[in-house]
């Protein structure tokens, strides 16, 4: 009696073969399920998988075939070389925030120990960013969630260096500058304050579109025109920033104009947008007279 050839055993070669999702999201998750680095995808590619390890990657892939996005499925979006966890609770880094990051450094370039001040911060990706980047920077942080606080306070915690001579990041609850005035600690003026608020419109469509469906909907749209929290910002921010100090935001791609109008009915100066990679107005800000 002969025996045929034993069933092979299916390598990760032949899980992302057999995947429908996209290579590199495929890619993602079967590191996650094997704990393993993507340049073990290639060393080890013709290794056979354990029963276990097959089904760890097919949960991930079912979730994500559900919609759910990868960095809520791995826990964790890199942002500004850096990796935030991210939960359900957060808006879900973008690589396009990262130029609201660069603004923000570059406007403080030239100013020691600044006092930066970030509004609706979510993972905390801007303030643990430039925190990072400017390590004398004395950053304060606000959102309305505190479920978004306690992951951003948990990124800081992995990020930052304890030692930072700028100290840890302030985090603060509540609604914009409403924050600052009810806390305890006395706000400073601040040098620059960005802020990446809810700026899609409730008629958008997109809202109810593939990654933006899962993430938390009062982080994306302020259920109006997509400018309230724009406005809000732009209006309640003189008694917060010193004589020059910055404005910036990040905002939707049809949206520059609209901010520009509105810093400059309130008096800033050198009212400027700048462009993200894929050369959308993406960014806008100014200085305070
Ligand atoms: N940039 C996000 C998007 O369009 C929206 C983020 C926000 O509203 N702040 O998916």
């Amino acid at each position: 009696m002969t025996s045929g050839p034993a069933t092979p055993l299916a390598t990760v070669g032949d899980l992302l073969r057999a995947s429908p999702l996209p290579m590199l999201e495929a890619r993602v998750l079967l590191c996650h399920a094997l704990g393993w680095r993507r340049t073990e995808l290639i060393t080890r590619s013709n290794e056979p998988l354990g029963a276990e390890a097959l089904a760890a990657f097919h949960a991930l892939e079912a979730r994500r075939i559900a919609g759910v996005p990868v960095a809520q499925i791995v826990g964790v979006r890199e942002f500004y070389g850096l990796a935030f966890e991210v939960t359900s609770d957060v808006l879900i880094p973008r690589p396009e925030t990262e130029l609201l990051v660069e603004t923000a450094l570059d406007a403080i370039a030239s100013i020691p120990h600044p006092r930066i001040l970030d509004l609706g911060t979510g993972s905390g990706a801007i303030a643990v960013a430039i925190a990072s980047a400017r390590p004398d920077a004395r950053v304060w942080a606000v959102d309305r969630s505190a479920a978004a606080l306690a992951v951003a306070a948990r990124n800081a915690a992995k990020l930052l260096d304890p030692a930072r001579p700028g100290g840890p990041i302030t985090w603060l609850r509540g609604d914009w500058y409403g924050a600052l005035a009810s806390s305890s600690q006395p706000a400073p003026e601040f040098d620059t304050i960005v802020s990446n608020p809810p700026y899609i419109a409730a008629s958008d469509p997109h809202l109810d579109e593939g990654d933006l469906r899962f993430e938390p909907r009062g982080a994306l749209t302020d259920e109006s025109d997509g400018l309230t929290a724009i406005r809000a910002i732009v209006a309640g921010s003189g008694p917060f920033l010193a004589a020059g100090g910055h404005l910036w935001f990040e905002h939707g791609y049809d949206q520059s104009a609209a901010v520009r109008a509105l810093l400059a009915a309130s008096g800033f100066e050198n009212v400027r947008s700048l462009q993200d990679l894929a050369g959308i107005e993406r960014t806008t800000g100014g200085a305070r007279a």
